[in-house]
Formats: structure tokens, C-alpha cells, sequence
């Protein structure tokens, strides 16, 4: 069990995000029960490309110019947290902290690019708490190799969706903590990503950051005001969500920037392109249910 942290000082000292080869092997899942029993998603009822039609009045459609259906897995140690937020001093429970943290992650992309980040299934999983290290490995990639093991979630089985995993356990690259870290964008390549939770206004991005990862950006960039920005820039204060903090410090452009360069932006763009006009049916209740505009009125 990992303390929350809420020093803004330290994490400029901290990085996140490092990306591999996508290397996981499939094994056989060895918790399928506890997989995807709550909001028991049907993933049939994902469809590409098809008109809005709702097929029973208990579902809630969403559609937007481009939906991410994103499952959330969170591992037993992030189910203890209690989330620090401004504005409750008693915190958040680990799927509240979960929403708020993708909810606030897209909004800027959502208003630029109609780019919406949508969960639609939560489960567990059992994080090793001594996960063995492998020779060539560094110890965050043996985790999001164990968390993706674990759910089975392969590409052929899962398809678009992206896999969220949160866990309250440290992660570690290069004898450094790291905040998150994605498979490696190839084609056909799995689809997840596993972060940590560090400061409330770090964290929104370093999920943005990883799932653009997913989305096909193979580095870290290193221009201005872009969320794929390993780039510095002094911070004094930060402000979000009607809430200061003093930082007084160099940060990465990653943990405060919602933008894309235009050498990212181009990617991305490409890479959200099978998600267009998703519609996406589930049953209620939603969480952020604010993708009811037709495609068409996002400008390009
Ligand atoms: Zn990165
Ligand atoms: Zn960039």
C-alpha cells in the first residue's frame, strides 16, 4: 500500500512514462470470474461506423466524432486509497478517483478534436506483491505485462479497447519511480496501460499522456506546451479546478500541458481514426455522459 502523495515538489524530481516493446505472451487468464462482473460490459455492442440507432431504451447512446471505450482495472491495493480532491477534504474512493481523473483527461482534446475518453467497464485485478524480476525487464513493464496477463487482454480478443490499470504499488524504471507506462504503439500491438496516482493535477495528464502512447506516439517529444513534452518549463504557481498549488520548480511540459504539438497532433489524429464515429451503446448508469453532439460540429 503506497501513501498518496501530495508534494508538489517532489514530483518534478520523479518521471513517468516510459514505453516498451509490446512483449506479453499470452497465458491463460488466471481470474476470468472476477473479469468484467461488474457493469458486465458487452463488448458486442461496440459498433464502428453505424448510424445512431438505439437498439433498446435501456441503453444510453453515446456518439461523437471519436470514442475511446476504455476498461478500468484497478488492483487491490488502489482499491484502499482514499483520493485527496480540493474540494472534499474526507477524499475519493478509488472509482470516483478513477472517473475524475479520465473525465478531466480529455476535456481539452474533447472541445479541440471531439476525442472523448469513455469508460465503460470496471473490474480487479490481484497485483503481485512481489513480482519477480526478469533479466531485460525493468520492473514497471513486468507489471503491465502481469496486469495484461491476468485480464487476457490481447488484441484479438479485445480489440480497440483499452485496457486502464491503476494500481496503489510503486512503479519503478531505471531505479526511478515512474508514474505510468504504456505498450509500445505497433500494429495489432496490445492495448494498455497501467499508471500510478501521484497529485491531482499531475494525474489527468499522465493519463493522457500514456493513452496517446497507445494511440501511436512511439516517444517523448520535446516541444512546448505538449502532453508528450519531456521539455521543461518553470512553474510558479498551477492552478485547476479552482485550486493552487505552489510548485516554484521546473516540471515537464507532460504534466501540465493538455495540447499537442503538430508533429504529435498528426499522430494522433491518425491513430484515433478506427474510433471514429464509434457508437457505443451501454446500459446506465453512465459515467459522464456528455457526448450527445452528431458528429459534424467539431471543427477539423
Ligand atoms: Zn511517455
Ligand atoms: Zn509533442
Amino acid at each position: 500500500m503506497k501513501k498518496l502523495k501530495v508534494g508538489a515538489v517532489v514530483m518534478v524530481l520523479l518521471s513517468f512514462a516510459f514505453t516498451f516493446a509490446p512483449t506479453v505472451n499470452a497465458t491463460t487468464p488466471s481470474s476470468s470470474s472476477e473479469v468484467f462482473r461488474l457493469y458486465a460490459l458487452d463488448f458486442d455492442s461496440v459498433f464502428v461506423g453505424q448510424t445512431a440507432e438505439v437498439v433498446d431504451e435501456d441503453y444510453e447512446v453515446y456518439w461523437c466524432k471519436y470514442v475511446i471505450p476504455i476498461v478500468v482495472a484497478v488492483d487491490e491495493e488502489f482499491q484502499q486509497i482514499s483520493y485527496w480532491v480540493p474540494w472534499n477534504i474526507n477524499g475519493l474512493g478509488w472509482k470516483d478517483a478513477v472517473v475524475n481523473i479520465i473525465e478531466r483527461a480529455d476535456n481539452f482534446i474533447y472541445k479541440k478534436y471531439g476525442i472523448n475518453f469513455k469508460i465503460v467497464g470496471f473490474t480487479t485485478w490481484d497485483s503481485e506483491d512481489n513480482p519477480r524480476w526478469e533479466p531485460g525487464k525493468e520492473m514497471d513493464q513486468i507489471r503491465l505485462e502481469e496486469l495484461a496477463n491476468e485480464l487476457n487482454w490481447k488484441p484479438e480478443i479485445k480489440g480497440k479497447t483499452i485496457l486502464a490499470g491503476f494500481t496503489g504499488q510503486p512503479l519503478e524504471c531505471c531505479g526511478r519511480e515512474v508514474w505510468g507506462i504504456a505498450f509500445n504503439p505497433t500494429e495489432n500491438s496490445t492495448k494498455a496501460l497501467l499508471m500510478t496516482t501521484n497529485c491531482y493535477w499531475v494525474d489527468d495528464n499522465v493519463f493522457h499522456h500514456e493513452i496517446s502512447h497507445i494511440l501511436g506516439i512511439p516517444y517523448e517529444c520535446e516541444e512546448d506546451d505538449c502532453v508528450m513534452s519531456y521539455k521543461e518549463v518553470y512553474i510558479d504557481f498551477w492552478i485547476e479546478d479552482s485550486w493552487i498549488w505552489y510548485i516554484g520548480a521546473n516540471v515537464s511540459w507532460a504534466f501540465v500541458s493538455h495540447n499537442y504539438c503538430p508533429e504529435c497532433e498528426a499522430i494522433v489524429l491518425e491513430g484515433v481514426k478506427p474510433y471514429a464515429n464509434f457508437m457505443l451503446y451501454r446500459r446506465a448508469p453512465g459515467y459522464g455522459a456528455r457526448c450527445v453532439m452528431p458528429v459534424g460540429v467539431f471543427p477539423k
